[in-house]
């Protein structure tokens, strides 16, 4: 079975409840033709907006974080159950931003990633290297010890349940894209690595993420192994993003 392309927007720290509404409102009508997983990460205070703005579509509501444990004195921190009262169906775990500036660890992810699948909620695990290490040809090393530190607590039959997005930390917010090779490469090596695990990998979605805007998206998504995108910048405007999710065929 084709496995179905997924678009997600992440709106890391922005929009209010009031843009995120206007946002869905402008976004519904352009895709409502769409067979594709159309999916949005709101900040935590606009998931409801959305959530409720998208019942009856195609759009799924991810959120961009959440702790691994269900309660507890972890103060600032959301829980998948949280979530999952909401109506959420997904949540971004590992973004480099939250490697980059709040600390997430490979063996923290270890634990969420598992906690989210507990819980229904389908985890887009974010794995990339940065500018230095893909230079230093070390990208395949880097893909592969964050692939096998982050899903160590997942069974292989549970693997495929993992979205994956390929985001090389050069291209995110910076205008630079990676080209079609790179991104090639490095999504059909994560495929090998889960296929390695003894995972499902031929159903398994791997994204690929870094500077996606209308006019790159339809030679990117065409690549064979590379199931979707996630979307930063470009996802903060509702034709931009409705252009992505339709250059995905
Ligand atoms: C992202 O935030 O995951 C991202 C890929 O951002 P951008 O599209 O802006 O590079």
């Amino acid at each position: 079975m084709p496995r179905t392309p997924y678009i997600a927007a992440n709106w890391k720290m922005n929009k209010t409840v009031a843009e995120a509404a206007e946002f869905v409102d402008t976004l519904l009508p352009r895709i409502s033709a769409t067979q594709h997983d159309v999916v949005i990460c709101p900040p935590f205070t606009a998931l409801t907006a959305v959530v409720e703005r998208r019942y009856g579509t195609a759009v799924k509501v991810a959120a961009q974080n959440m702790h691994e444990e269900d309660s507890g004195a972890f103060t600032g921190e959301v829980s998948a159950p949280m979530l999952v009262e909401l109506d959420v169906e997904a949540v971004v775990l590992g973004h480099s931003e939250r490697r980059q500036f709040f600390g997430e660890t490979d063996e923290a992810l270890a634990r969420k990633v598992p906690a989210a699948l507990a819980h229904d909620l389908e985890p887009i695990l974010c794995v990339g290297e940065s500018e230095a290490a893909r230079d230093g040809g070390e990208t395949e090393e880097v893909l592969e010890r964050q692939l096998q530190a982050d899903l160590a607590g997942i069974e292989a039959a549970d693997l495929s349940k993992v979205v994956i997005a390929y985001e090389p930390i050069w291209a995110i917010g910076t205008g630079k894209v990676a080209t079609p090779e790179q991104a090639q490469e490095a999504c059909a090596y994560i495929r090998d690595v889960v296929r390695m695990r003894g995972g499902a990998a031929d159903d398994l979605r791997v994204l690929y993420g870094g500077s996606v805007k209308p006019g790159n998206a339809a030679e990117l998504l065409s690549l064979p192994d590379v199931d979707g995108a996630l979307v930063g910048g470009a996802a903060l405007d509702a034709e931009d993003f409705a252009a992505i999710v339709e250059a995905a065929g």
